[in-house]
């Protein structure tokens, strides 16, 4: 079955040549699905309307829609996003000076396990394909009646753990054709998966890649961070390196602080030596308290106190600007709770078997084959 939202511009030719029509149609296509906001074949006016019965028949379009929405005093919406097979995921619109951003996921669920998140709470269900993380963007537009102008992807999911969709989805939403949208103004987020990193450092896409770290050393993550197990701060350090030579980019890094546990001076002496020589900003977050979780935030002064202590030690940083904790806008929290109070998935796929040191494997192959 045709995934029409996902597919390039050069695919939709090929898929309108098939049914011997010239090519230049499927750049009408694409912009309608892209730049119109199309939810149906039924409005796309210039394409004939034998021609929409026979897109129809192929395969109906599967358009991702907003289920629920919580606004925020401060103007931050979360969006709970119903996709075609009765799943939900995931969005924050946000406003900024410099216009709209949008928070999207990238998987339904997470297979990560890092314990303080809410999406990885019942494992991974599925990816989403390109189609979606891209409508997701769309959906808010329609919803709110604005432009999208930024995205971060740092919904649920681990980006990087479906690293194909993603690097479409890029394609779509870059395309002139559809947004449009400046690479630039993208961020991707990762746990930390080495390889990848690497791999898109690769590609010399210039969109801006924030590191999840959390924490200043080893023993800290592995308590936090399933990831860190597999995958040790020196090498991820050396990825980053790989990262910043070939792109000449400043990474962002993640780190949410938990009382008790990473939120001392000491701590940030030892995260900036460990960014030493990166071209690195660090963004620090309190963490947002997950009742399933049991962490607590910092206290004001131990916030203040290692901001200072980064900034004495010459490391840009910034605090992250809290948005919408009121309306459940950490990862994951509002789909758990729509999945507590019994709005199910309406197709359940069965768990993935792999566990992540085999996914590990398949992320780092080269090296653990
Ligand atoms: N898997 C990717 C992107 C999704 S998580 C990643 O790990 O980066 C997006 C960000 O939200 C990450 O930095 C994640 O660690 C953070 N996050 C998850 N749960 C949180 C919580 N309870 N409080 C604050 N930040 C959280």
């Amino acid at each position: 079955m045709i995934d029409w939202y996902s597919q390039s511009v050069e695919e939709l030719a090929e898929t309108l040549q098939r049914l011997g029509e010239p090519s230049y149609r499927s750049k009408q296509l694409f912009r309608w699905l892209h730049q119109r906001g199309a939810q149906s074949f039924d409005g796309m006016s210039d394409l004939g309307k034998a021609l929409r019965q026979r897109l129809e028949e192929l395969a109906p379009l599967t358009p991702v829609q907003v289920e629920q929405r919580q606004t925020a005093e401060d103007g931050t919406v979360k969006f709970l996003m119903r996709l075609a097979d009765g799943r939900y995921v995931e969005s924050v619109l946000m406003r900024y000076s410099f216009g709209y951003s949008l928070c999207i996921s990238s998987q339904v669920g997470c297979r990560m396990g890092c314990r303080f998140c809410a999406s990885t709470l019942a494992g991974l269900e599925r990816n989403l394909t390109a189609g979606e993380m891209a409508q997701q963007i769309y959906a808010a537009e329609r919803d709110q009646a604005v432009t999208v102008s930024h995205v971060v992807v740092m919904g649920c999911g681990e980006p990087f753990d479906n690293y194909d969709q993603l690097l479409r989805f890029l394609d779509l939403v870059h395309h002139p054709l559809g947004k449009g949208m400046s690479l630039r103004h993208i961020t991707v987020s990762t746990c930390g998966l080495t390889e990848r990193i690497r791999q898109f450092a690769d590609t010399g896409l210039p969109v801006t890649l924030a590191i999840s770290l959390h924490a200043p050393n080893d023993t800290i993550r592995r308590q936090i961070m399933r990831v860190a197990q597999a995958v040790s701060m020196e090498e991820l350090k050396r990825a980053c390196q790989y990262y910043v030579a070939k792109t000449n980019k400043r990474i962002t890094f993640e780190y949410i602080l938990i009382r008790g546990l990473n939120d001392e001076a000491r701590h940030a002496r030892e995260l900036a030596a460990y960014l030493q020589g990166l071209l690195a900003h660090v963004n620090l977050i309190p963490v947002n308290p997950v009742a399933e979780c049991g962490f607590q935030r910092p206290t004001a002064k131990a916030l203040q106190q290692f901001q200072e202590t980064l900034e004495a030690c010459h490391v840009p940083v910034t605090l992250r600007r809290e948005m919408g904790r009121k309306i459940d806008a950490a990862c994951g929290q509002l789909r758990a709770k729509a999945m507590k109070k019994g709005a199910p998935p309406a197709k359940p796929l069965p768990e993935p078997k792999r566990s992540l040191t085999e996914g590990k494997r398949r992320i780092h192959g080269r090296r653990d084959d």
